[in-house]
């Protein structure tokens, strides 16, 4: 059986290794280069790697509530986002699973049929870790003392508290995801990186996929996989007329939000401490599911003249907000739809004033000459006298680091809002059309707890097993 699959990010190889190993015979395309990829991915530079301008899209952007747009980071390239992402490791919580059989009438897709494919992701990757830095300890003590419990790690998506930060990393360097599929045994498989598909190729009467083209190439199999993201995925279905963009599709992100701290000379670490996330802070706003707040701390960020600075993202990890991402005559649009809900901007406010009474605590004044809320200085003494309404207004003018969109095609029952099957035999398929299953971040009905590299692996695993059954 010939498949093409369509963008080699943690979906696409994850799939690909599937069904190649079933015997399929998989050509694996990528708009994006493979390797060697430049130091700043290859290394343990996290902002470095969401920096390289070669490894993410470079017309994706958002719009703000002032009309203005923003770069909004998607990887580019085999690897797909786990070239640029922040590495952290978490499956979510087990309830974040139970709500969409609750929620998004999802039956089958609990954490009960989840759980096993979860860990199935996380034993494919290894898993290191880097030392807690001088922002890390001084966060660690603040959060014990506001009362956090500390131990743990990200891993436990049901753990609470001052976590260590289990990363995807080997011998302090990135291992993306494209390791499935790069240097293992590749009979069977072809990996064609730098060809952007730009179109479904359908069959005469429209009812099945036969193909892709990328410029003047085509590539034809009787089944295409689309993981081209939660962006490019819904765009290349609304260029087959299989959904419909200018009427705009539904999708979800974790709004964020960075403060950063200009370390005191003394106190900054070492020139070779790796630029990478070792602690993670999650709690619970108590208004929402366990677990929906975070705090990510960096212990080094470098602007060219050393280590002088650290940050620390707070994010919002069950936003009820929507976005949606629309086509008109003026090309793609994205909105991420972050805060739109005043329940979220409450527990988003909330979670940002905790994280400023952390980064104003003794431990962090200790190491730090100044805690800033943007990237020009306004330092943190803005934030306490703004109001409930000013605040929201300078979150939503500020978004921080996270890019985790997904939801775009989510899966559900048929005729239930859902544009992703979840019946057996039909996992990841659009009703009406065959030769196609969509296996990435799109087809989340609402985003976990925690970062999306596990869960969007799990998921294209459990799809494309369901279609190497089928095949069989
Ligand atoms: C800056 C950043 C930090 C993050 N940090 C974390 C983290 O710490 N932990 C975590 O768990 N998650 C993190 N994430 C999220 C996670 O990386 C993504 O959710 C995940 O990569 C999504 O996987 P995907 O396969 O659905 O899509 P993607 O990773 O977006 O992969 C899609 C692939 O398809 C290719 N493609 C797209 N369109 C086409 C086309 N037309 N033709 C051919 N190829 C195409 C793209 O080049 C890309 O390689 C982060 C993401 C970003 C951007």
């Amino acid at each position: 059986m010939d498949v093409v699959v369509v963008g080699a990010g943690p979906a696409g190889c994850i799939a690909a290794r599937r069904l190649v190993d079933a015997g399929a015979s998989v050509t694996l395309l990528d708009a994006g280069p493979g390797p060697p990829h430049p130091e700043s991915i290859a290394g343990l530079d996290t902002v470095g790697a969401a920096d390289e301008q070669t490894r993410r899209w470079p017309e994706v952007v958002v719009g703000r509530p002032d009309g203005a747009s923003r770069p909004y980071r998607q990887g580019l390239g085999v690897g797909g986002g786990s070239l640029i992402n922040s590495l952290v490791l978490s499956p979510g919580a087990r309830a974040d699973y139970d709500r969409w059989v609750v929620e998004f009438g999802c039956t089958g897709w609990g954490a009960a049929a989840l759980g096993p494919w979860l860990d199935a992701a996380v034993a494919r990757l290894p898993v290191g870790r880097v030392d807690a830095g001088p922002l890390s300890g001084a966060v660690e003590t603040a959060a014990s003392a506001a009362g956090h419990p500390v131990g743990g790690s990200t891993l436990d998506g049901e753990r609470l508290g001052v976590l260590t930060a289990d990363l995807s990393v080997r011998a302090g360097r990135r291992v993306s995801t494209a390791e499935v599929v790069e240097g293992r045994s590749s009979r069977g498989l072809e990996i064609v990186p730098s060809t952007p598909v730009d179109r479904l190729i359908l069959s005469a009467d429209r009812r099945k996929v036969i193909g892709v083209s990328a410029g003047s190439r085509a590539f034809t199999a009787p089944l295409v996989v689309l993981a081209a993201g939660a962006i490019q995925t819904p765009l290349l279905l609304h260029g087959a007329g299989l959904i419909d963009l200018a009427a705009g599709v539904p999708l979800r992100d974790h709004p964020s939000f960075a403060f950063t701290i200009t370390y005191r000379p003394s106190q900054a670490p070492a020139l070779g401490w790796p630029r990478a996330v070792s602690t993670v802070l999650r709690w619970s706003s108590g208004e929402g599911v366990d677990g929906d707040l975070q705090a990510v701390v960096l212990d080094r960020v470098d602007d060219g003249t050393g280590p002088r600075f650290g940050a620390v993202a707070v994010g919002l990890m069950a936003p009820a907000s929507v976005g949606r991402l629309t086509v008109d005559a003026t090309g793609l649009s994205v909105d991420t739809g972050a805060l739109d809900q005043r329940h979220d901007r409450a527990r988003f406010r909330g979670a940002v004033r905790h994280v400023a009474d952390l980064m104003t605590s003794a431990s962090v004044d200790r190491i730090a000459d100044s805690v800033c809320i943007d990237d020009v200085g306004t330092t943190i003494d803005h934030l306490y006298s703004m109001s409930d309404s000013e605040l929201d207004r300078w979150l939503a003018d500020h978004p921080g680091p996270f890019a985790h969109v997904a939801a775009s095609c989510p899966l559900g029952p048929a005729g239930g809002g859902g544009v992703a099957g979840i019946e057996r035999g039909r996992f990841g398929a659009l009703e009406g059309c065959d030769g196609l299953r969509v296996v990435d971040a799109s087809v989340f009905p609402s985003l976990p707890t925690g970062g999306l590299q596990v869960p969007v692996m799990a998921m294209a695993d459990r799809i494309t097993a369901d279609l190497v059954t089928d095949l069989r």
